[in-house]
């Protein structure tokens, strides 16, 4: 963007203005420290601690970022690499965090432009900012790295009542998450499963480093598109569980950067010039509209509409943070997605509805044979949501949610 020389920053009144953000002019500080000021807001609690008996200073919690290479992800990065420097400074040498940061590489599944692959710029990234933080990086095919201890089953393409577990059967170690999202045709589907398994692994990450935070880059854009496209997939019920701060799977979650623009964002990187870092995997949006992804869709909805109508933005994000979260306490998690499930069997609904009879009373669904009951609740649970996305296709599994058979089982038998 050129802006008029003469123009001056709003806030120190002195120099002159570099970019402008909804409508206020800004100089490269003010800005700099306008976006970092509401990082901090969110990330409060993170301050350099002390013990009130010996005024020694507290060990600071482990936390964990999920570093994309997104120019939002890298942004926040880079404020938490000024904030650590400046604890450090003030507190000699003491922080309120100790920093460790995962990227998932899918480069097995997109290919990423040459010389840009995640191992290049996170080796670029490690030799910069080494003092400050561990940066991890999982393959994406790590999701069928422990296949001997997981959960699998298998969807069959005929019959959506069809998900049953693959018991005894070895999964084939060389199974791939290519091969996986070649089962399924329909590109939405096809990214929202891609994202599902990169979630597990940055959770699985966090759980392996004892974090007991995680710090997702999603900028207020973002979690605008986010809550708009989780309505249109079927996945509406876990929208507060799932964009508001908070615990999910005993790691808590925050959302730093829901107050920045995806604009401020890519300014930011650009000032500060880290924007050599971003690196993206090539996944091509075709042109024609009704082969887009939903995310395709509200992708660039919002940004047109942040340009002009940045309040837009933030209202989406308010009124989706104001619902309530009816599924976090829910009794059961999908066996795919990990996420809480307020129904036991959203299949079983989607038949009720479907056929010409009365829907069975609650009482009437539940087996009163005690055998009858596990046989039956050996079949994993799905969500809607996943249900929806894996329709059709016919694919192996690492469940989220139980590490072996025998401990599904214990659990089913404690209900
Ligand atoms: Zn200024
Ligand atoms: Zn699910």
């Amino acid at each position: 963007m050129t802006l008029d020389p003469k123009l001056s920053c709003r806030r120190c009144t002195n120099n002159a203005a570099v970019f402008i953000s909804r409508k206020e002019p800004f100089c490269r500080e003010c800005f700099v420290r306008f976006l970092r000021g509401k990082q901090r807001k969110q990330m409060a609690d993170y301050k350099v601690c002390y013990d009130p008996s010996t005024s020694a200073p507290q060990i600071p919690p482990k936390i964990l970022l999920a570093l994309s290479l997104s120019e939002s992800s890298l942004s926040l990065f880079e404020m938490l690499v000024s904030l650590l420097h400046e604890q450090r400074k003030m507190h000699r040498g003491n922080s309120g965090f100790e920093l460790f940061v995962v990227h998932v590489d899918q480069s097995n599944v997109y290919p990423y432009p040459a010389g840009m692959e995640p191992n290049t710029i996170l080796e670029n990234i490690r030799q910069n900012y080494h003092d400050t933080c561990t940066i991890t990086c999982t393959p994406v095919d790590d999701f069928f790295a422990d296949a001997r201890t997981g959960l699998q089953f298998i969807h069959d393409a005929s019959d959506i009542a069809e998900y049953s577990l693959l018991e005894d059967q070895a999964l084939d170690s060389k199974i791939t998450v290519s091969d996986l999202l070649t089962n399924i045709r329909d590109r939405t589907s096809k990214l929202d499963i891609l994202q599902i398994i990169r979630e597990t692994l940055i959770f699985k990450t966090a759980k392996e480093l004892e974090c007991t935070t995680i710090l997702w880059g999603d900028t207020m854009s973002r979690l605008a598109e986010k809550t708009l496209s989780l309505t249109a997939k079927g996945r509406g019920s876990v929208i507060p569980y799932l964009l508001s701060d908070g615990s999910r799977n005993d790691i808590h979650n925050i959302y730093p950067l829901r107050e920045v623009l995806r604009s401020e964002a890519e300014e930011y990187i650009n000032l500060l010039d880290i924007s050599k870092y971003v690196s993206k995997p090539s996944i091509k949006t075709p042109n024609v509209l009704r082969m887009m992804t939903i995310d395709d869709l509200l992708g660039n909805y919002f940004a047109d509409i942040e340009k002009g109508f940045p309040s837009i933005v933030s209202t989406v994000v308010r009124t989706a943070a104001k619902l309530t979260d009816t599924v976090a306490r829910a009794r059961y998690a999908c066996a795919l997605c990990g996420l809480p499930c307020d129904d036991e069997s959203p299949e079983r609904w989607l038949q009720d509805i479907t056929v010409n009879q009365s829907a069975p009373t609650a009482d009437s669904t539940c087996e009163q044979d005690s055998i009858g009951v596990v046989k039956d609740r050996q079949r994993p649970i799905i969500c809607y949501g996943c249900l929806i996305a894996t329709k059709g296709a016919s694919f192996p599994w690492i469940s989220t949610i139980a590490s072996s058979k025998e401990a599904v089982l214990d659990e089913y038998e404690l209900h």
